[in-house]
């Protein structure tokens, strides 16, 4: 099997931890050129003396501030003179009812999980039309396909995530461009820390106990690795993963 990993430039938004740490993991063993990104620097610089045996680099960044992510695309530009692969994966989750009224909380996941998937969209295009190839992953979640009780803000956000990539696959396609969907079930990562509320998170608590222990981000990693190692005419589309015991 031919491994179209191996060499590739690829750019993870939302490293630092959880599914984009763990993707950073997998794809630097495969042999690509790593770069990694978040706010957290001593997550990220601990991450790469990690992999240090390969070829990762680290920049901070905030993927809500579209001059950051101009200036890790950049990094990468200087450094390889090309980018095969951005994964859009940064993302907040502060779940609450809608009645709490957390307009803070409302801003913060619009801004974060739908405005930095448009910053990294923004910041690559151009170089990949350029280049006439170039794979652009967004992490989004069942949450994208179902709303729950406390999710009404961050589906939508999901919801619209799911909206710009397919709109993103139908537009570029003919540029030789693929868009590619993660949807994920449960995955037990830090996401959860971001709730605050103490009824949300008993609501949470009893909703994992049915549907079981959440996934490890090694499990996503390995889908995410899949959906970029394809042939140049293969695009996969989206991946579905759940627990299995998840509804
Ligand atoms: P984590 O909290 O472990 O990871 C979130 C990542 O996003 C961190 O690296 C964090 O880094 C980064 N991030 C958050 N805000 C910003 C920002 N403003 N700028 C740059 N980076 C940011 O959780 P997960 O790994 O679970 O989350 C990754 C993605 O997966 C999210 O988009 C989430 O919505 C999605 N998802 C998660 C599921 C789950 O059950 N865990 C299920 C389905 C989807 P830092 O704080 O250092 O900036």
């Amino acid at each position: 099997n031919k491994n179209y990993i191996e060499s590739k430039v690829v750019i993870i938004m939302g490293a630092s931890s959880g599914i984009g740490e763990a993707t950073a993991r997998r794809l630097a063993k495969d042999g690509a050129k790593v770069i990694i990104s978040a706010r957290r620097e001593d997550r990220l610089e601990k991450l790469a003396d990690s992999l240090s045996a390969y070829n990762v680099k680290y920049q901070v960044g905030d993927v809500r501030v579209f001059e950051d992510v101009q200036a890790v695309i950049n990094t990468a530009m200087t450094e390889y003179g090309r980018i095969d692969v951005l994964y859009n994966n940064a993302g907040i989750m502060p779940l609450n009812p809608l009645s709490k009224l957390r307009l803070d909380e409302w801003q913060a996941m619009l801004d974060t999980n739908i405005m930095g998937v448009l910053n990294g969209i923004a910041a690559v295009l151009p170089i990949m039309e350029k280049q006439g190839s170039g794979q652009i992953l967004a992490t989004d979640s069942v949450a994208g396909h179902v709303v729950e009780q406390t999710s009404a803000v961050y589906a939508g956000t999901k919801f619209a995530v799911r909206a710009i990539m397919e709109g993103l696959r139908k537009e570029e396609k003919d540029m030789g461009i693929r868009s590619t969907i993660i949807s994920p079930g449960l995955v037990d990562t830090e996401l959860y820390t971001t709730v605050d509320d103490e009824d949300t998170q008993a609501y949470l608590k009893q909703k994992a106990k049915i549907d079981g222990l959440g996934l490890n981000p090694e499990t996503v990693a390995n889908a995410v690795a899949y959906a970029i190692n394809q042939p140049e005419g293969a695009t996969v589309t989206e991946v579905f993963i759940r627990p299995t015991r998840q509804e």
